[in-house]
């Protein structure tokens, strides 16, 4: 058994086989082989197995994104059958007596360099794809999974780190928790696992072979890979996520099983403790009531969300939806997004915010230039206001799923004043549209995220602008005290509590109640239960957290007593 440590971002505990993510960038190294025909035959096994997993990603792709949007995994099956492709691999591996895997790499740096230099832009494109097909190729050469989780068996997913584009594309029914040696709390993998109500741990330095002994101060005990070969790949290894002591256990002994089945029992007692608040009213001792929401990345979130009565929805991120295609999403497939979530809610609040990409979400099809400052780059509203046509796109298909239920438009970076004005006047252009078009929709409530320094300060002149503010508390937090979210480095000095921040907040409710507007917090400070009172004291109106957390919320609210003094 080995016990690893970790810094936990959710609490809970998972018992399963591990998984190994598989990068997409392999490092591949050049063998020598001696029987060319079993090499080959290897090769062309698991070019077959490729096409199976992207068999799998179009039938669920085509149920999730349709089949515009899915059409990028057939097109990978054919490139797959390419004949000047498959021979390329095959020659090299008889003539040059090389390994399969770099017999692929080989060709599919080839194959990409080609495609790069031709003129035409669609050619262009398949560079990246080729790259692609050939990276799930060599991971499956490997025995590792190119992100896919193969079996039928849920897992515990280990990776060094996941980036948004990749979550998006696992399937979730068939993880039990992430495991990531980067990644901070404020991670994209973090806010998942949460949203997820899945323990995870970060910083995890675990070895890729059993032998492997980690650095730093994790500890080996007792019989090291008891059972196992030593050597032997974690990967379908057993282990335990503990979430809530930041331990990971690798191959566990019995007695550490034993202990771990209970701990798992009596935790989900707890859980079902809490489902008892549902259909209760988000309300204090002393009779002081708020909304409480919840955040989604997703159409596949919202069943999550109403399995935990959650009032509305307080944070629709709309960049996975562009994260997930593999190329800009229609009107159509917006619209159809926007409207399934709506009409699910069943005239609930749901509040979508519009593209947030740049920083740590980037998506390939938007090019975006790299930058020295991402986080203080191009990205969100300015991506918007700049290129006008994109942004006009999901605002149509926003108005038009407006229709089909209650829904209110927020926009993410917001700066100045100016900014607000230009969106008013883009949105006056849309709904200008619309009317020409004949095409229904209805009013929407209009507010900002209050997540950059700038706005906070100036919140008395945007709160006459619009109906609502809702404070990225990520985001804030990270401009205001200077540290970077994404930096684990510096996840000891992230105060989420600081003073600076608090008072922050403060100013953003008084400034917003002013003018009359109602003020929420969608950051992941607002599922803190250690500041519930503090917010409910300072007057927020509203709360949005992961759908994980809407129970415990509502239970700290409703043993808070406002009566009696701080
Ligand atoms: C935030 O910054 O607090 C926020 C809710 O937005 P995101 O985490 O998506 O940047
Ligand atoms: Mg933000």
């Amino acid at each position: 058994m080995m016990v690893l440590e970790g810094k936990s971002v959710f609490g809970g505990i998972a018992i399963g086989k591990l998984s190994v993510y598989g990068k997409k960038d392999h490092a591949v190294k050049r063998s020598r082989v001696a029987d060319t025909e079993a090499e080959n035959k290897r090769f062309l096994e698991a070019k077959e197995e490729a096409k199976r997993q992207l068999a799998g990603f179009y039938e669920k792709a085509v149920k999730e994104v349709g089949e515009v949007n899915a059409a990028i995994f057939e097109i990978h099956q054919m490139m797959l059958d390419d004949q000047d492709y498959v021979e390329s691999v095959t020659n090299m591996i008889k003539t040059q007596e090389v390994n399969a895997e770099f017999a692929v790499a080989s060709t599919g740096d080839n194959f990409s360099a080609m495609f790069a230099a031709m003129e035409d832009d669609y050619m262009r494109e398949r560079a990246a794809d080729v790259k692609d097909i050939s990276n799930r190729v060599i991971s499956i050469l490997q025995g590792s999974t190119a992100g896919a989780i193969t079996g039928e068996e849920p897992v515990i997913l280990l990776a060094d780190d996941l980036a948004p584009s990749e979550t998006v594309q696992l399937d979730k029914s068939k993880v039990l928790s992430f495991v990531t040696r980067h990644g901070s709390t404020n991670s994209h993998t973090a806010i998942l696992a949460r949203t997820m109500n899945i323990p995870a741990l970060i910083g995890v330095d675990f070895p890729e072979k059993l032998d492997e002994a980690p650095s730093g101060e994790s500890c080996l005990s007792g019989n090291v890979a008891a059972g196992t070969d030593n050597g032997a790949s974690i990967d379908g290894m057993l282990g335990i996520v503990d979430g809530y002591q930041g331990k990971f256990y690798l191959n566990p002994d019995e007695e550490t099983l034993a202990k771990y089945r209970k701990l798992k029992e009596e935790d989900e007692q707890k859980k079902r403790l809490l489902q008892e608040l549902k259909g209760k009213e988000n309300v204090t001792l002393d009779g002081k009531k708020i909304n409480l929401y919840a955040n989604i990345g997703g159409v596949a979130d919202v069943a999550n969300v109403l399995a935990n009565d959650a009032g509305g929805i307080g944070l629709f991120r709309s960049e996975f939806l562009y994260l997930e295609s593999e190329d800009y999403p229609t009107e159509e497939a917006q619209f159809t997004a926007y409207k399934t979530v709506a009409e699910n809610m069943a005239g609930k609040k749901v509040i979508i915010r519009t593209l947030d990409i740049g920083a740590d979400k980037q998506v390939g099809y938007f090019n975006l230039e790299k930058e020295e400052n991402p986080a203080m780059g191009y990205r969100a509203i300015r991506i918007c206001l700049d290129r006008k046509e994109i942004f006009k796109t999901q605002l149509r298909a926003i108005y038009r799923a407006s229709y089909y239920g209650t829904i209110s438009i927020m926009f993410p970076m917001i700066i100045s004043v100016a900014e607000v004005r230009a969106i008013k006047e883009i949105i006056e252009e849309v709904k200008a549209e619309l009317d020409r078009d004949g095409l229904p929709y209805k009013e929407v409530e209009i507010g900002i995220m209050i997540e950059t320094p700038a706005a906070v300060m100036i919140s008395d002149l945007l709160a006459k602008e619009v109906d609502f503010f809702s404070i990225g508390t990520n985001d804030l937090t990270q401009y205001t005290l200077a540290i970077d979210r994404q930096n684990p480095k510096l996840d000891n000095i992230y105060d989420a509590h600081h003073e600076a921040v608090l008072r922050m907040l403060k100013m953003v409710v008084d400034n917003g109640h002013k003018e009359g507007c109602w003020v929420g917090i969608c950051g992941e400070l607002g599922a803190d239960t250690e500041l519930t009172e503090t917010f409910l004291r300072m007057g927020f109106d509203e709360l949005s957290v992961s759908p994980s957390m809407v129970l415990r919320v509502r239970d700290k609210i409703r043993n808070t007593d406002l009566s009696k003094n701080e």
